[in-house]
């Protein structure tokens, strides 16, 4: 049965802005509101102060949007990214000095300088959170960052790996795990397992062949649900596959979660060099520290002589590492048995521990992981709590 938005956007009407005053809807406090497959998602924008008085607020959203027929299940979550006619609706206006200092064009992009948004808090215990990401699709991100997680555990870590890449969710796939994952209580869910990692998709959540044409803050409420509202327990690191490319919607992200560092998946070409460029300047606007460059597919081996071929420009990633000052954590040739492992979902840090391709792969996680430990001495960021 088709839902209808406007049927949503009735039942919203009926639920009363934060302060008992107006309905949410009229406030300017809904998302764009996205459908698929019989779920609904959308997020309310709140002052991100008021996130834990306004829980009541969110789950009488979720309940009405739930009411509308042919609707399963709605998944609301609360966000404090400020739209500007939001921003008025729920804060008090700013003074004439204040709206002077924010040119117009970045008005509705303007963040509050304080308190820090709760979003950026650490995830109780989880030690640290490293993001993989790439400048662009088919790069290998998704592949590195599982036999990044299965190498950060083979070196005696307890590890997870959420998937971020919400637009095309992998680690179902990659890990060979289908099914749902459980509730445990209220809104919080279980995670799903696979090779001792503790593994967190929206591919558990939505089929994997819904179209998932995710609007930005559809990405970042995923997001922050998939962090925080899943029972990942004790971890040592959380390896996040980010999803690939740099825009708004990914440097939101890389703003909210409070990530330790980055890892950067490039491969040899120059174009993907010039991506990775970006991905890098991304993740410092938001000083996010890089803990480095991996090149994958930066050689081939051929199936048939074993021969190592250099075909892509071999080297690329290392020297332009070099040139702008980043660590470069290793390379990984384009091998088959690199790509049939991981799409038969049996990673090859997993299954073939001995190759030279698992122990390139423990080698970039020992790196990595060696690199948070120098930025957290080196850097004390008060934004980030590590608990
Ligand atoms: P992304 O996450 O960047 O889109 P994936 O990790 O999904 O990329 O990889 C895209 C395809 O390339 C997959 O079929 C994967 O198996 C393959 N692949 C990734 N890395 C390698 C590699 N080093 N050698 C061979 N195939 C690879």
């Amino acid at each position: 049965m088709a839902i209808s938005k406007t049927d949503i956007l009735e039942q919203l009407k009926r639920v009363k802005g934060p302060d008992l005053t107006g309905n949410i809807v009229d406030l300017g406090l809904v998302s764009d509101i996205f459908i698929a497959d019989g779920k609904v998602f959308f997020s309310l924008t709140i002052p991100a102060e008021r996130a834990e008085e306004l829980e009541p607020l969110r789950a009488a959203a979720e309940k009405a949007a739930s009411s509308v027929a042919g609707v399963d299940k709605a998944t609301v979550a609360l966000t404090a990214e400020a739209s500007a006619s939001t921003a008025r609706a729920v804060r008090p206006a700013p003074s004439p000095a204040q709206a002077a200092a924010v040119p117009p064009p970045m008005a509705a992009r303007a963040r509050p300088q304080t308190p820090q948004p709760p979003q950026k808090a650490g995830v109780p215990g989880i030690g640290a959170i490293i993001a993989v990401a790439s400048g662009k699709g088919g790069v290998g991100k998704s592949t590195t960052s599982v036999n990044l997680a299965l190498g950060l555990q083979a070196n005696g870590l307890k590890v997870g790996i959420m998937d971020a890449d919400i637009y095309g969710p992998s680690m179902p796939r990659l890990l060979h795990i289908s099914g749902r994952p459980q509730n445990v209580s209220g809104r919080i869910i279980k995670p799903m397992e696979g090779y001792g990692l503790k593994v967190m998709s929206m591919g558990f959540l939505v089929d994997e062949e819904t179209p998932m044409i995710w609007r930005g803050p559809m990405v970042i409420s995923a997001l922050t649900q998939m962090l925080r509202e899943v029972e990942w327990g004790e971890l040592d690191v959380l390896v996040v596959d980010m999803p690939p490319g740099t825009g708004d919607a990914q440097l939101t992200m890389a703003q909210n979660v409070p990530l330790a560092g980055a890892v950067i998946v490039s491969t040899p070409q120059d174009l993907a060099l010039i991506d990775a460029r970006k991905g890098l300047a991304m993740f410092r606007k938001v000083d996010v520290p890089i803990l480095g460059i991996v090149e994958n597919m930066s050689y081939f081996i051929c199936p048939d002589c074993g021969g190592r071929h250099d075909i892509f420009g071999h080297g690329g990633a290392r020297k332009e590492a070099e040139r702008i000052g980043v660590p470069f954590l290793g390379e990984v040739p384009l091998d088959m048995q690199i790509r049939s492992t991981s799409d038969g979902g049996t990673p090859i840090v997993m299954s073939e521990p001995d190759s030279v391709h698992a122990r390139t792969y423990r080698e970039i996680a020992r790196i990595a992981w060696e690199r948070v430990g120098e930025e957290r001495r080196m850097v004390s960021a008060p934004s980030i709590v590590f608990e």
